[in-house]
């Protein structure tokens, strides 16, 4: 048995939750599954991996330093090892160092050895959408045509700099963006430099700069899951 958390202090979690039963039904594997919202200490031990929601960053850490979850999060992470996703607010979460912190530091939990630039793409309005042709995202059945998935960035972070050793692996960046060239849309018109990383892990430890849980796509809430059972 398998239990996964997604931590419910602020943002996204419902929609994770949602995603991941509907990934775990889809998912070819024996592993049973069960899925809790996470608001403390004693309900995050009891996880065997962790999704960190897209939100406000800022806000999270203010919560969770309030108890000793922060401490306790980034020795699940850190220590542990456990294996843990974050999107967006989680993925600035999960990094060493943010910059662009308005009102200065903010409390991180760490774990990917990047420095992360946090609203990159600029403010709320900026806002995009984005398909991405991404090297997770499972293969379509047979007969089936590999659909693009589709990327939300809200105010998203991106990797601005992979520090220490190297055992940051890059896993996408604006490069991965299909639609770039689509009609009407110049290179102008879109957001970001194509060497921008918009996904990279670290071991146990993954961070994506957009939303999976703001659509509908569960495939990369599937992909995970299977890792999280190669992992045991
Ligand atoms: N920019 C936000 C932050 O700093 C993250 C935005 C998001 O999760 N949509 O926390």
């Amino acid at each position: 048995h398998i239990r996964v958390g997604v931590l419910a202090l602020q943002g996204g979690f419902h929609e994770h939750l949602s995603l991941l039963h509907q990934a775990a039904q889809h998912l070819r594997s024996t592993a049973d599954f069960s899925f809790i919202q996470v608001r403390t200490s004693d309900q995050l031990a009891a996880c065997d991996a962790l999704i960190i929601p897209g939100g406000e960053s800022t806000t999270i850490s203010l919560i969770a330093a309030q108890t000793d979850l922060l401490q306790n999060l980034r020795d699940f992470v850190k220590v542990q090892k456990k294996p843990t996703w974050g999107t967006c607010a989680g993925f600035i979460l999960l990094s060493q160092r943010a910059n662009a912190t308005k009102k200065g530091g903010q409390e991180l939990i760490g774990g990917l050895d990047v420095c992360v630039h946090r609203n990159h793409f600029g403010r709320q309005i900026e806002s995009f959408e984005a398909d991405l042709d991404l090297p997770f995202v499972p293969s379509p059945e047979k007969g089936e045509e590999r659909r693009p998935f589709r990327g939300v960035f809200i105010r998203a972070p991106v990797v601005e700099e992979v520090l220490g050793g190297g055992e940051v692996e890059v896993l996408a960046t604006l490069e991965n963006r299909v639609d770039r060239m689509r009609a009407g849309q110049s290179q102008a018109q879109t957001r970001g430099g194509s060497g921008d990383i918009i996904a990279a892990r670290q071991g146990n430890v993954l961070g994506m700069s957009f939303h999976p849980e703001l659509t509908q796509d569960a495939r990369i809430h599937q992909w995970w899951l299977s890792e999280v059972v190669a992992r045991r």
